[in-house]
């Protein structure tokens, strides 16, 4: 049964906290939710699909789609590639009365905030600090000044957490994907 006029949910967090995994569980358990193909400026990883990932264009063609208008919101994430939210895509899946999911980083949410108030913003968070220093810099492969800037990010990042309606904690990726999607359910009846 479609929703009569279904609440768009922006899930963002941390890096590293997991926002990923828990999209692409959604994705695989649950249908009712239509998770937004963002369009990148980087490279595809292996095993990634165009249309079902990400589209992946080039610099080019993400300037075109920002100056056209197409973007709900894009940003520069970690300095080195843009990510935006194709709006149209967004709209026919809420004329649709699908569960419209946006995974998105803290500057695209902002921009959502502005843009689309009524939206619910949901911070996914990591059990504990601790957690959040071993999921970014567990491997210690990254020099220390690396791991000085990765975890300066983070503690930044944690900050934004009481801008946000709803935390839910990323303790277990199926556990946080199913309070999620019972959260969408509830705000679009
Ligand atoms: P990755 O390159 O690992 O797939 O994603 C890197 C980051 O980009 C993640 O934090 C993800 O939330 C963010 N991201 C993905 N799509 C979008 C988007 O459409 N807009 C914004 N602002 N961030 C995005």
């Amino acid at each position: 049964m479609s929703n009569p006029r279904p609440r768009v949910v922006v899930l963002a967090g941390p890096t590293a906290v997991g926002k990923g995994t828990v999209s692409t569980y959604i994705r695989e358990h649950f249908p009712e939710v239509w998770l937004s193909i963002s369009a990148t400026t980087r490279a595809p990883r292996p095993g990634e699909v165009h249309g079902r990932h990400y589209y992946f264009v080039s610099p080019e063609d993400f300037d075109a789609m920002v100056e056209r208008g197409e973007m709900l919101e894009w940003a520069l994430v970690h300095g080195r590639n843009r990510y935006g939210t194709p709006r149209r895509a967004v709209e026919e899946a809420i004329e649709q009365g699908r569960l419209p999911l946006l995974e998105i980083d803290l500057e695209g949410a902002r921009q959502i905030r502005r843009s689309m108030p009524d939206a619910l913003f949901v911070f996914l968070a990591p059990p504990s600090w601790e957690e959040l220093v071993r999921r970014l810099v567990g491997r210690g492969t990254e020099s220390e000044e690396e791991r000085e800037r990765r975890l300066a990010t983070a503690r930044v990042e944690m900050a934004a957490a009481e801008e946000f309606d709803k935390v839910i904690i990323n303790d277990d990726v199926r556990r946080a994907a199913e309070e999620l999607v019972h959260l969408m359910r509830s705000q679009s009846s």
